[in-house]
Protein backbone atom coordinates (compact mmCIF):
# COMPACT_ATOMS: atom_id res chain seq x y z
CA UNK A 1 0.00 0.00 0.00
CA UNK A 2 1.66 3.59 -1.25
CA UNK A 3 1.54 6.22 1.91
CA UNK A 4 -0.95 8.22 0.57
CA UNK A 5 -3.83 5.65 0.25
CA UNK A 6 -2.95 4.45 3.04
CA UNK A 7 -3.50 8.14 4.57
CA UNK A 8 -6.89 8.06 2.87
CA UNK A 9 -7.81 5.15 4.53
CA UNK A 10 -6.92 6.25 7.80
CA UNK A 11 -8.64 8.98 7.54
CA UNK A 12 -11.58 7.24 6.64
CA UNK A 13 -11.21 4.61 9.78
CA UNK A 14 -10.37 7.14 12.38
CA UNK A 15 -13.44 9.85 11.20
CA UNK A 16 -16.00 6.65 11.33
CA UNK A 17 -14.85 5.52 15.24
CA UNK A 18 -14.67 9.34 16.00
CA UNK A 19 -18.82 9.34 14.70
CA UNK A 20 -19.51 6.75 16.63
CA UNK A 21 -17.22 6.67 19.68
CA UNK A 22 -16.69 10.03 20.30
CA UNK A 23 -13.35 11.61 21.11
CA UNK A 24 -9.64 10.64 20.80
CA UNK A 25 -9.91 7.75 18.48
CA UNK A 26 -6.44 5.61 17.93
CA UNK A 27 -5.50 3.79 14.78
CA UNK A 28 -2.67 1.88 15.08
CA UNK A 29 -0.66 -0.86 12.60
CA UNK A 30 -2.13 -4.31 13.42
CA UNK A 31 1.61 -5.25 13.73
CA UNK A 32 2.75 -3.54 16.80
CA UNK A 33 -0.28 -5.65 18.99
CA UNK A 34 2.46 -8.69 18.41
CA UNK A 35 4.85 -6.71 20.67
CA UNK A 36 2.68 -6.60 23.82
CA UNK A 37 4.35 -6.90 26.92
CA UNK A 38 3.93 -9.58 29.35
CA UNK A 39 0.79 -7.86 30.64
CA UNK A 40 -0.57 -8.16 27.19
CA UNK A 41 -0.65 -4.53 26.84
CA UNK A 42 1.34 -2.10 23.60
CA UNK A 43 2.50 1.64 24.28
CA UNK A 44 0.86 4.29 21.82
CA UNK A 45 1.07 8.00 21.10
CA UNK A 46 -0.15 9.95 18.88
CA UNK A 47 1.88 10.24 15.59
CA UNK A 48 2.29 13.88 15.08
CA UNK A 49 3.76 14.00 11.99
CA UNK A 50 2.43 16.45 9.31
CA UNK A 51 -1.04 15.55 10.24
CA UNK A 52 -0.95 12.25 10.99
CA UNK A 53 -4.08 10.34 12.50
CA UNK A 54 -2.55 7.31 13.51
CA UNK A 55 -1.23 6.43 16.54
CA UNK A 56 2.86 4.99 17.12
CA UNK A 57 4.10 2.01 19.14
CA UNK A 58 6.98 3.90 21.53
CA UNK A 59 9.74 1.59 20.58
CA UNK A 60 12.24 2.66 17.78
CA UNK A 61 11.26 -0.49 15.96
CA UNK A 62 7.52 0.56 15.63
CA UNK A 63 8.38 4.40 15.23
CA UNK A 64 10.90 3.69 12.25
CA UNK A 65 8.29 1.27 10.85
CA UNK A 66 5.70 3.94 11.25
CA UNK A 67 7.58 6.01 9.08
CA UNK A 68 8.56 3.88 6.38
CA UNK A 69 5.03 2.52 5.55
CA UNK A 70 3.04 5.87 6.44
CA UNK A 71 5.19 8.40 5.66
CA UNK A 72 7.56 7.44 3.00
CA UNK A 73 10.65 8.09 4.81
CA UNK A 74 13.50 5.65 3.86
CA UNK A 75 13.93 4.64 7.65
CA UNK A 76 17.58 3.16 7.67
CA UNK A 77 19.23 5.76 5.31
CA UNK A 78 21.89 7.13 7.46
CA UNK A 79 24.94 6.82 4.88
CA UNK A 80 27.00 10.03 4.00
CA UNK A 81 25.07 10.84 0.43
CA UNK A 82 21.59 11.08 2.48
CA UNK A 83 19.93 14.18 2.49
CA UNK A 84 18.45 15.48 5.45
CA UNK A 85 15.31 16.00 6.24
CA UNK A 86 13.04 18.29 8.31
CA UNK A 87 11.14 16.99 10.79
CA UNK A 88 6.92 17.45 10.90
CA UNK A 89 6.53 16.71 13.89
CA UNK A 90 3.85 19.07 15.43
CA UNK A 91 5.80 21.70 17.04
CA UNK A 92 9.21 20.40 16.10
CA UNK A 93 11.43 23.53 15.96
CA UNK A 94 13.33 23.43 12.03
CA UNK A 95 15.01 20.36 13.09
CA UNK A 96 16.78 18.64 10.17
CA UNK A 97 17.81 14.71 10.20
CA UNK A 98 19.37 11.82 7.82
CA UNK A 99 16.14 10.09 7.59
CA UNK A 100 17.73 6.90 9.37
CA UNK A 101 17.98 9.16 12.51
CA UNK A 102 14.71 10.09 12.62
CA UNK A 103 13.10 7.46 14.33
CA UNK A 104 15.25 8.15 17.11
CA UNK A 105 14.43 12.05 17.06
CA UNK A 106 11.01 11.24 17.26
CA UNK A 107 11.55 9.31 20.60
CA UNK A 108 12.59 12.38 22.04
CA UNK A 109 9.12 13.97 21.03
CA UNK A 110 7.36 11.14 22.84
CA UNK A 111 9.22 11.65 25.21
CA UNK A 112 10.67 8.23 26.41
CA UNK A 113 13.16 8.45 29.27
CA UNK A 114 15.48 5.94 30.48
CA UNK A 115 16.42 6.57 33.93
CA UNK A 116 19.33 5.22 35.58
CA UNK A 117 17.70 3.53 38.83
CA UNK A 118 21.32 4.14 40.66
CA UNK A 119 22.18 7.85 39.95
CA UNK A 120 18.79 8.80 38.55
CA UNK A 121 20.48 10.34 35.76
CA UNK A 122 18.29 10.07 32.39
CA UNK A 123 18.26 9.47 28.69
CA UNK A 124 16.33 9.74 26.02
CA UNK A 125 17.94 6.81 24.12
CA UNK A 126 18.42 3.62 25.42
CA UNK A 127 22.03 3.42 23.76
CA UNK A 128 22.98 6.83 25.92
CA UNK A 129 21.93 5.10 28.61
CA UNK A 130 24.38 2.05 27.92
CA UNK A 131 27.18 3.99 27.36
CA UNK A 132 26.60 5.68 30.74
CA UNK A 133 26.62 2.45 32.56
CA UNK A 134 29.80 1.74 30.79
CA UNK A 135 31.85 5.10 31.89
CA UNK A 136 30.00 6.24 35.13
CA UNK A 137 31.50 4.64 37.81
CA UNK A 138 29.46 3.21 39.89
CA UNK A 139 26.58 2.41 37.47
CA UNK A 140 27.76 -0.49 35.44
CA UNK A 141 25.28 -2.65 36.90
CA UNK A 142 22.60 -0.31 37.25
CA UNK A 143 19.48 -0.85 36.21
CA UNK A 144 17.10 0.92 34.22
CA UNK A 145 13.41 2.29 34.76
CA UNK A 146 11.65 4.25 31.32
CA UNK A 147 9.14 6.53 31.47
CA UNK A 148 7.06 8.13 28.72
CA UNK A 149 5.39 11.47 28.17
CA UNK A 150 1.65 12.15 28.90
CA UNK A 151 0.35 11.27 26.04
CA UNK A 152 1.03 7.77 26.36
CA UNK A 153 -1.30 5.49 26.43
CA UNK A 154 -1.81 1.88 27.26
CA UNK A 155 -4.01 -0.75 24.86
CA UNK A 156 -4.66 -3.77 26.16
CA UNK A 157 -4.44 -6.30 23.44
CA UNK A 158 -6.78 -9.29 25.17
CA UNK A 159 -9.70 -6.38 24.78
CA UNK A 160 -8.98 -6.73 20.80
CA UNK A 161 -11.84 -8.38 18.97
CA UNK A 162 -11.02 -9.07 15.48
CA UNK A 163 -8.90 -5.83 15.15
CA UNK A 164 -10.98 -3.65 17.24
CA UNK A 165 -11.58 -2.57 20.71
CA UNK A 166 -15.28 -0.33 21.37
CA UNK A 167 -14.47 0.16 24.75
CA UNK A 168 -10.77 1.07 24.29
CA UNK A 169 -11.86 3.11 21.00
CA UNK A 170 -9.13 1.63 19.00
CA UNK A 171 -8.71 -0.03 15.44
CA UNK A 172 -6.00 -1.41 13.56
CA UNK A 173 -5.46 -1.44 10.28
CA UNK A 174 -5.07 -3.19 7.77
CA UNK A 175 -8.65 -4.51 9.12
ZN1 LIG B 1 2.13 8.97 11.31
ZN1 LIG C 1 11.37 16.87 15.60
ZN1 LIG D 1 23.88 6.24 36.64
Amino acid sequence: MNAERSSEKVRMVHGMLQEHNGMNPIVIDRDILRDADTDSRVKVHPCNWNGCDMHVGVEHKQVAKHLQQHHGINASATSKAAQEIACLWKGCLDSHTKPGNLARHILTHIEVRHICLTCQSSFSRDDAFRRHTTEKIGCQYAEVAISYGAEVQAIDTLCMDSGWSISQNVMCIPL
